[in-house]
């Protein structure tokens, strides 16, 4: 700022130094004064909720799950009264948590193995994997094995924007891949990468940029994708407008991937090493920290005091849920969640 800027910061170069210093190396995003630099889910290692509460979002890498961890979700939801929901990234989303539960409720997850899924990251999101070859009849590759590979590599990688993966064990594509940011599809020889695809309010599907891999040189490539991506998009930028802005498009990505073209190769996949060495889970991470655990609290002169402007109902489908502006007010008080009442007078 004191060099390039003006003024405090502004909503446009705040965000661009935090994802920049972010993405720079595994360090703890909140600490040495980033935290200010992040936005709100990303202070809270959550995804703020329209009611003021979070979500609790483990990871569960290429949508696998014992029975034994699912107990656990199970447990958790219960025991803190959370509206659970699967996703479309394969995982088990848990909503209403409150700022100071946060803690808590990711103890038992991590005690139980879990780790973060950074739901609220800009960042490895979700690799999506259909059943493949393990159970389905037309598998051709090991796509659950090759999605749990792939999500482990990258989880944690922060980036411009946020990233999503698929792998499908055939060209039927039951993983919908070519939807995701980089997607990997089985064929009898290997494995087809495409690049470039992701939903949202304008839909891309991902391009070919090369085809019948074998497994090394596929990560070799989607490390280098990324890498390249990270450092030259723009802040916010998905994969799918960088790769149309780019002099080139796909020609130029797989100049620069496949080719080497620019001599960059080792420098991304150095790069992308030191990320997977340094990979560290945020949530446990923050649990061993008394400083860090300091942010979760409602209010900081009364950190045991919960937040009372809070309430949910407890009868949608069988599950609790916010409650309306014009049912606040009224009995609104969750199955598991007491509200203390402000004066004897309130109901
Ligand atoms: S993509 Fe192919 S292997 Fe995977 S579930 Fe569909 S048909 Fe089966």
């Amino acid at each position: 700022m004191a060099k390039y800027g003006t003024g405090a910061g502004c909503d446009i170069c705040k965000p661009t130094i935090a994802n920049i210093l972010a993405s720079q190396n595994s360090a703890y995003v909140l600490d040495a004064g980033r935290g200010t630099l992040q936005d709100t889910n990303d202070r809270a290692l959550a995804n703020m909720q329209k009611d003021g509460t979070y979500s609790v979002v483990p990871r569960i890498a290429g949508g696998e799950i014992t029975p034994k961890k699912l107990g656990v979700i199970a447990a958790v939801a219960e025991k803190y009264n959370l509206y659970t929901k699967i996703t479309g990234g394969q995982r088990i989303d848990m909503f209403g948590a409150r700022l100071e539960e946060l803690p808590e409720i990711w103890k038992e997850l991590v005690d139980a193995g879990f780790e973060s899924g950074q739901a609220y990251g800009k960042s490895l999101r979700t690799v999506k994997s259909c059943v493949g070859s393990t159970w389905c009849r037309f598998g051709v590759q090991d796509s659950v094995a090759m999605a749990i590979q792939l999500e482990l590599r990258y989880r944690g990688l922060r980036s411009p924007h946020k990233l999503k993966m698929g792998v499908s064990g055939c060209a039927r594509e039951c993983a919908e891949a070519r939807g995701k940011d980089v997607g990997v599809i089985a064929t009898a020889d290997g494995w087809n990468l495409y690049v470039g695809g992701n939903g949202g309010a304008t839909p891309a599907h991902a391009q070919l940029l090369a085809k019948d891999l074998d497994d090394e040189t596929l990560l070799k490539y989607i490390d280098r994708y990324f890498m390249y991506y990270i450092r030259t998009a723009d802040r916010l930028q998905r994969t799918a407008r960088w790769q149309e802005e780019l002099d080139g498009g796909i020609k130029h990505v797989e100049d620069v991937v496949v080719k080497d073209t620019l001599g960059i190769a080792e420098e991304l996949e150095a790069a992308m090493a030191k990320h997977v060495d340094t990979y560290v889970d945020e949530w446990a991470d923050t649990l061993k920290d008394p400083e860090r655990l300091r942010r979760f609290r409602s209010f900081v002169n009364a950190p045991d005091q919960k937040d009372d402007s809070i309430t949910f109902v407890s009868d949608e489908r069988g599950q609790m849920r916010p409650a309306t502006p014009e049912e606040k007010g009224k009995v609104l008080i969750g199955a598991s969640i007491p509200m203390r009442p402000r004066d004897e007078n309130e109901v």
